[in-house]
């Protein structure tokens, strides 16, 4: 089958590596000159484990390609899959559908005939129809006589594990209006029966909402275990052992249940701000989301409280060592990383940051000015007061926590992620702080 992907970023490159291993053949077609030029000589523009070794075995397979030309691209596909940004709209937090209606609009002109147009993108409810309705009016003007299907097909895919999801994930969820375009669909994820993955077939409009419900509801378990774990640390309990203890139910599950920072990245915030302006819009309003919201902001705000209390109050003149910036392990992504609003706070507050992140410095440099980068934890904490840790990257995770300490001048150790046992923190000699833990304060 011949597919088109709009937009090589993290969802648009995953999904069309993935889908030529599928053995379909797929062309990328992107903007950016520097991405597809970049892509086409071998290299990959973003760090998502395990995806270089798989784009390059399909491009010399002949199955996967890259272009900047939109009509190259979709010539002959029977299948245009748009997965361009959709960022909080500056302002009032609805999701900004500006680069799908241009890719729509774009898209009227160049495609064949009874091609299916299927948005990847995560985008309110009423934006596929919105959609056909964009693609139907170019029509309409050029008088160009091209009938097309539209579909919905959100992505679930998580950044540093995003292969491993698209290739083996728990459902695919694909929105139809036609049996024309349920077919189209079926044929491309037919590769994914042999793996028993349920594809699922709905409207367009249940296909949007399930995105948004289902990242608002991660999001809410994840900003819950953050308020229990507030209480933990108040009246004496351990959170990770309430998280155990209640994850054991199989009703509620052990995941998202890990206390920290707050939630970050590039879809946890703007998709719950989008819902909760889609509730507003529809008189539905999103009393749960919108509190979820409300909660973790101010808790990202709190950490860095947590961690000037460490310091004996004040920032000023202290040298702190940040240990990961991303907004979690395995991706280069800083979109809204808890890092962003902890980070500046302790450079204002005229704290000297040296920060160490594996894969974080690329996108970091430019976001987080005023700090000094290293190159591993132990050259961040030489002279430090205080380390913290805000991203649980594996090299974080076994620090020679005696060795890290003789190189400092303080003795703090803020552990946002609990990945450390505060017994094996405080006997290397730290004053060691954790998340839900009162044996940390
Ligand atoms: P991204 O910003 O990394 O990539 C978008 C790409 O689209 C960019 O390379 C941009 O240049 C390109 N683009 C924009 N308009 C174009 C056009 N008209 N023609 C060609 N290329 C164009 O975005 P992303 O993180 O991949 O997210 C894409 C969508 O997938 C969003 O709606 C997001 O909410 C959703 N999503 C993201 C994730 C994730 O983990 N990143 C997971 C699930 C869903």
């Amino acid at each position: 089958m011949r597919i088109a992907m709009i937009g090589t970023g993290y969802v648009g490159l995953v999904s069309g590596v993935c889908f030529s291993d599928f053995g379909h053949e797929i062309v990328c077609v992107d903007k950016l000159t520097a991405k597809v030029e970049t892509l086409r000589a071998g290299g990959v523009p973003i760090y998502e484990p395990g995806l270089d070794e798989m784009l390059r075995r399909n491009v010399e397979a002949g199955r996967l390609s890259f272009t900047t030309d939109l009509a190259e691209a979709v010539k002959g596909a029977q299948a245009v899959f748009i997965a361009v940004g959709t960022p909080t709209r500056r302002g009032d937090g609805h999701a900004d559908l500006t680069y799908v209606y241009a890719a729509a609009r774009e898209l009227a002109d160049v495609i064949d005939p009874g091609t299916v147009v299927v948005t990847k993108s995560t985008v309110p409810v009423g934006t596929n129809r919105e959609v056909a309705r964009v693609i139907a009016e170019r029509l309409a003007e050029t008088g160009r006589d091209c009938p097309f299907e539209v579909a919905s097909n959100p992505e679930f895919l998580r950044e540093g594990a995003a292969i491993e999801d698209f290739m083996r994930p728990d459902r695919v969820v694909c929105g139809v209006d036609s049996e024309a375009a349920e077919q189209v669909m079926r044929d491309i994820y037919r590769p994914l029966s042999l793996r028993e993955a349920p594809v699922m077939i709905t409207s367009l409009e249940s296909a949007e909402i399930i995105k948004y419900a289902a990242n608002a509801f991660l999001a809410t378990k994840i900003t819950f275990i953050n308020e229990i774990a507030d209480l933990c640390e108040k009246v004496g309990g351990d959170v990770k052992a309430v998280a155990k203890g209640i994850g054991m139910d199989g009703r509620i599950g052990p995941k998202f249940l890990h206390a920290g920072p707050g939630y970050g990245g590039s879809c946890f915030p703007k998709d719950t701000s989008a819902l909760a302006r889609i509730g507003q819009d529809h008189s539905v309003p999103m009393r749960i989301v919108e509190t979820v919201i409300d909660v973790n902001d101010r808790r990202k705000r709190r950490m860095v409280d947590k961690v000037l209390d460490l310091l004996g109050g004040k920032a000023n003149g202290k040298k702190i060592a940040v240990l990961g910036v991303t907004f979690k392990p395995e991706t280069d992504d800083m979109r809204d990383s808890p890092s962003l609003t902890i980070v500046p706070a302790l450079v204002g507050g005229g704290a000297q940051v040296a920060v160490t992140d594996p894969e974080g410095r690329k996108e970091g440099e430019a976001l987080l000015p005023g700090v000094t980068w290293e190159a591993d934890a132990y050259a961040a904490a030489e002279g430090a007061d205080a380390v913290l840790l805000l991203t649980e990257w594996n090299q974080f995770r076994a620090l020679d926590l005696k060795r890290l300490k003789a190189g400092m001048r303080g003795d703090g150790f803020a552990d946002l992620r609990n990945v450390y046992d505060p017994a094996d923190v405080t006997e290397a000699g730290f004053r060691y702080v954790s998340i839900g833990r009162a044996d940390a304060e």
